[in-house]
C-alpha cells in the first residue's frame, strides 16, 4: 500500500467521526493494512465498539501513548467526498451535529458483518421429465437472462408460477439451487425494455430532460401536469436516460402505500424491479440496498425521504414525486425537508432533480418563476381523459337533518353514478368515527392523558385513539367527569361515520372505506385498492390516503364532504394546502374515457380559495398567494425557523423560552425578530409540554450561524430538549 493524501498507513493518526452523540472527531491509529479517508471503521469507545468514518488525519497534540487503534475497516465502499460534503452542508442547514448526520447515513443494520448466504436459482443441465407450460415459463425466464441470479421469489414472480414449480424443477436437476452471499446486485434494468410511445407534450418534456441528463451537471426541473397527464411516464424516461448514461437514479414517493403500484410500473418499463428503501423493507434487504447502492449494484432506488442519505456511487437523477406533499418534511429527529435536501444533494454531485406535481408547492412555483428551476408543463390528460368538471354545493341551501353530512344534491349525484355502473368517491380528511366524543349530561370531552388533544373514536378498532401520540383508551361506558352512564356521544363526521351514512342511504350499494388505520397491513390495503380499481365497490369513502396517486378507472364522481375544513385556523399555509388537496382529490375523477365531476360541499362558495379551486386558475392562485407571503415577509420571501423547547414541566419550558427571547442579540444583528414563546402547534406530546419560539429573518440573512450562536450560549437543564426547525411547515 502506498501513502497518499487519501491513505493512512498502519499506525498513522486518523480522525474518526462516530455516530455517537459526541460533538467532535476522535483520534485513533490506523489499523494494520492502513485505511482510506472515508473508510467506515469499527473503533473502541469506552467499553464498546462503535461504527465510525475516517474523516482525515488526526489532530494529535496530547498524550499519543493513550490513542487506541481502529479495530477494523468494514468491508463496504468508503464514504465518497461528495457524500461527506452533503452531510456537512445538510447538517449546517438544519443545525444538526455531524454525528447525527452520520447516523442518518448509516441506517442499515449489520453493515460490517460478513454477508449471510441465500439461495439463488440458475439454469441446470438436465431436461425436466415432464415439461408443463408453467415449467417452460421458468426455463424461458432463466434462459433469457442467463447472467442473472434469481431468488425463489423473483423467479416465481417473473415466471408467474408458484414456488413449488421451481422446486420441482430443482429436484429434477433442470434448475440449479446455489448459495450466494445475500448482498447481491439487483437485477439489471434495461432502459430499452418497453418504452411507451409518448404524446407530443410528453415527448418534448422527456427530450428536455434527456438533454440535461446527457450534458451532465446539476439542474432542477419542475414537471407540472394535472393528475393523469403522464408525469410518471416522463420521469421514467428520465430514469432511462440516466441509466443509459451509466449513472444511478433515485425516485422518492410520499407514501409507502404507493410503492407496490410503482414497482410494478418500473418492472413493466425496465423488465425488472428496482431496489426499495423504506420502513417496510426487511433488515436484510435494507442492508443489501445500502451496500449495492455504494457498489453500483443498484441502478434505481425507489424509496422514502431517508433514501436521500444512501451512499450512491454515482447519482445522476433524483425524482421527487408529488413534491408538494407535506410528508416530505421529517418532523421527528433531524428536521429536514426531503425536497430541499434533494436539491442540495444533486447540486453537490452534479445530478438532475425532477420535482413532479399537479399542484406544486409555493416555494417551487416561486423558484420556477424566478428562473432558478426549469419548468416543464404537461398540458392535457393522456388519452381521452379530461379534467373533471368542478362544482360547488352551497350547503346553506341544502336541507340536511342533524348528524347527516351527505347533502341531497350529492346523494342524487351518487345515485346517478350507481345507476350507470360507475364509482363515486366521498372524501373527508378525518380518520376515525367522529372527531369529538362528548358527554351529553355534562359536556365533558374525552381528551388524551398525555397530549393536548381530543381522543378520536375509532369504531372499527373499538377504541378511542389520540392522533398525536397514538395512545388509546377503551370507549368509556360512563362519563369520566360526571360518571353518568350511557351519555357519551359522537359529534361530527369521520370517515367511518360517513361510511355508515352512505351505507344507510344506499343499502344496495357496495361501500368500501379506505383509511390508513383500517388495515392491519400494507398488503391488506393494497388488496383493497386493487379490488376498488377492479370495480368491486360502488362508493368509496376515503381520507387523504386516496388523494395520492391511485388509479381508479371507473371513478367518475368525487364528492368532497367538507371543503372548508382546511380553511379554518390561522396557519398561513392553510390556503395552499387546501388548494392542493382539493385539486388533487378532484383529479381522481374521470381518468379513463368517462368524464368526471367533482362536487365540493361548502358553506363559503365565495371564499377566494374555493373560487380558485373551482375555476382552476392555478397561476392566479399562486400569484395571489405569493403576494400575500411577500407582504408578510414569510417563506419563500423571508426566512423562518422554529425553536421547540419541550419539558415535562411547562413552566420550565416557558422560562427557558423567555430567557431565549430576552437574549436575542445575535439575531438582532442579522435583522431577525423573535416571536414567542407560545405553546407549540402541538402543545403537549407524550407527556412533554412544548413551547415554540419563531424566528423571522430577511431573505438574505445568515440565519443558521446566528441561531447557532444564540442557542449555543444557552445552558440547558437536563429535563429540557431543544430542537431547531428550519422552514417550519406551519407558522
Ligand atoms: P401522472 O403521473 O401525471 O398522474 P401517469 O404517468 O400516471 O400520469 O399517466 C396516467 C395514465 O396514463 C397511466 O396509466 C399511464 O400509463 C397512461 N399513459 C400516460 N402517457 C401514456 C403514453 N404516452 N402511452 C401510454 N399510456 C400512457
Ligand atoms: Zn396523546
Amino acid at each position: 500500500m502506498t501513502a497518499g493524501p487519501d491513505f493512512f498507513d498502519a499506525g498513522a493518526l486518523v480522525g474518526v467521526l462516530t455516530a455517537q452523540p459526541l460533538d467532535r472527531v476522535l483520534d485513533y491509529r490506523a489499523p494494520e493494512g492502513g485505511c482510506h479517508v472515508g473508510a467506515f471503521v469499527e473503533v473502541p469507545l469506552g467499553p464498546r465498539k462503535v461504527l465510525g468514518a475516517v474523516m482525515g488525519p488526526g489532530e494529535g497534540g496530547y498524550d499519543l501513548a493513550k490513542v487506541r487503534s481502529v479495530i477494523r475497516v468494514l468491508d463496504v465502499a468508503p464514504m465518497a467526498p461528495e457524500m461527506r460534503t452533503f452531510l456537512q452542508k445538510a447538517g449546517d442547514y438544519t443545525l444538526t451535529p455531524m454525528s447525527a448526520m452520520l447516523r442518518l447515513a448509516t441506517r442499515a443494520p449489520g453493515l460490517g458483518d460478513p454477508p449471510s448466504m441465500r439461495k439463488v436459482y440458475r439454469l441446470g443441465y438436465s431436461e425436466p421429465s415432464r415439461l408443463t407450460e408453467a415449467r417452460q415459463r421458468v426455463l424461458d425466464v432463466l434462459e433469457g437472462q442467463a447472467d442473472q441470479a434469481f431468488t425463489l421469489k423473483e423467479l416465481s414472480d417473473e415466471a408467474g408460477v408458484t414456488s413449488s414449480v421451481v422446486k420441482g424443477l430443482v429436484k429434477q436437476g433442470a434448475v440449479d439451487e446455489v448459495d450466494m452471499p445475500r448482498d447481491t446486485p439487483y437485477r439489471r434494468l434495461d432502459p430499452g425494455h418497453a418504452a411507451k410511445e409518448l404524446t407530443e407534450d410528453q415527448c418534448a418534456c422527456a427530450a428536455a430532460l434527456d438533454t440535461a441528463i446527457r450534458a451532465g451537471g446539476y439542474g432542477t426541473t419542475l414537471l407540472r401536469g394535472v393528475t393523469g397527464s403522464g408525469k410518471t411516464e416522463v420521469y421514467l424516461e428520465a430514469v432511462a436516460s440516466t441509466l443509459r448514461a451509466g449513472r444511478q437514479a433515485l425516485v422518492l414517493l410520499p407514501e409507502i402505500a404507493l410503492t407496490a403500484e410503482f414497482l410494478t410500473r418500473v418492472q413493466a418499463r425496465f423488465g425488472a424491479k428496482p431496489a426499495e428503501w423504506h420502513s417496510g423493507v426487511t433488515m436484510t434487504e435494507r442492508r443489501r440496498c445500502w451496500r449495492m447502492v455504494g457498489e453500483g449494484g443498484a441502478q434505481l432506488v425507489v424509496g422514502a425521504r431517508s433514501a436521500l442519505f444512501l451512499p450512491f456511487r454515482d447519482l445522476g437523477l433524483i425524482v421527487v414525486d408529488e413534491e408538494h406533499d407535506s410528508s416530505y418534511k421529517q418532523e421527528d429527529g433531524v428536521l429536514y425537508n426531503a425536497r430541499d435536501m434533494a436539491v442540495l444533494r444533486a447540486s453537490i454531485c452534479g445530478a438532475q432533480v425532477v420535482l413532479a406535481s399537479a399542484t406544486p408547492s409555493l416555494e417551487t412555483w416561486v423558484n420556477a418563476e424566478a428562473g432558478k428551476y426549469t419548468r416543464l408543463d404537461l398540458g392535457a390528460r393522456f388519452g381521452a381523459a379530461v379534467m373533471p368538471e368542478l362544482r360547488a354545493i352551497d350547503m346553506r341551501g341544502e336541507d340536511l337533518p342533524g348528524n347527516r353530512w351527505i347533502s341531497p344534491t350529492m346523494q342524487a349525484a351518487v345515485a346517478q353514478r350507481i345507476e350507470r355502473g360507475e364509482q363515486s368517491l366521498l372524501f373527508i380528511n378525518r380518520r376515525g368515527y367522529a372527531p369529538v366524543t362528548i358527554c351529553r349530561a355534562c359536556g365533558h370531552q374525552v381528551g388524551c392523558d398525555h397530549c393536548d388533544a381530543r381522543m378520536v373514536e375509532h369504531r372499527f378498532q373499538k377504541r378511542l385513539i389520540c392522533h398525536q401520540c397514538g395512545g388509546t383508551k377503551p370507549m368509556p361506558e360512563k362519563c369520566p367527569a360526571c360518571e353518568v352512564e350511557g351519555k357519551m356521544a359522537p359529534v361530527g363526521p369521520g370517515v367511518e361515520r360517513l361510511g355508515e351514512e352512505a351505507a344507510a342511504l344506499f343499502p344496495e350499494a357496495r361501500v368500501a372505506t379506505l383509511s390508513s388505520d383500517m388495515f392491519a397491513s400494507a398488503r391488506a390495503l393494497k388488496e383493497q385498492i386493487r379490488a376498488i380499481a377492479a370495480g368491486e365497490a360502488d362508493i368509496i369513502i376515503g381520507t387523504q390516503l386516496v388523494a395520492k396517486g391511485h388509479n381508479f378507472p371507473l371513478l367518475t364522481l368525487v364528492g368532497v364532504i367538507d371543503a372548508d375544513l382546511g380553511l379554518q385556523g390561522s396557519d398561513l399555509r392553510a390556503a395552499e394546502r387546501t388548494f392542493q388537496l382539493m385539486r388533487q382529490v378532484a383529479g381522481r375523477a374521470g381518468r379513463a374515457e368517462k368524464p368526471g365531476t367533482a362536487m365540493l360541499q361548502t358553506f363559503q362558495p365565495e371564499h377566494p380559495v374555493i373560487r380558485a379551486i373551482l375555476t382552476g386558475d392555478e397561476e392566479g392562485f399562486w400569484r395571489a398567494e405569493a403576494e400575500e407571503r411577500r407582504h408578510a415577509g414569510v417563506p419563500p420571501f423571508g426566512r423562518m425557523a422554529g425553536i421547540i423547547l419541550s419539558s415535562p414541566d411547562m413552566q420550565e419550558a416557558f422560562d427557558v423560552g423567555t430567557h431565549l427571547a430576552r437574549t436575542d442579540a445575535p439575531l438582532r444583528q442579522i435583522g431577525a425578530q423573535v416571536f414567542g414563546p407560545a405553546p407549540a402547534p402541538i402543545a403537549r406530546v407524550r407527556g412533554r409540554h412544548r413551547v415554540r419560539l419563531l424566528v423571522k429573518a430577511p431573505k438574505g440573512a445568515a440565519l443558521q450561524p446566528a441561531l447557532a450562536q444564540w442557542i449555543g450560549a444557552l445552558k440547558l437543564p437536563n429535563s429540557l430538549r431543544l430542537s431547531v426547525d428550519i422552514d417550519p411547515q406551519s407558522f
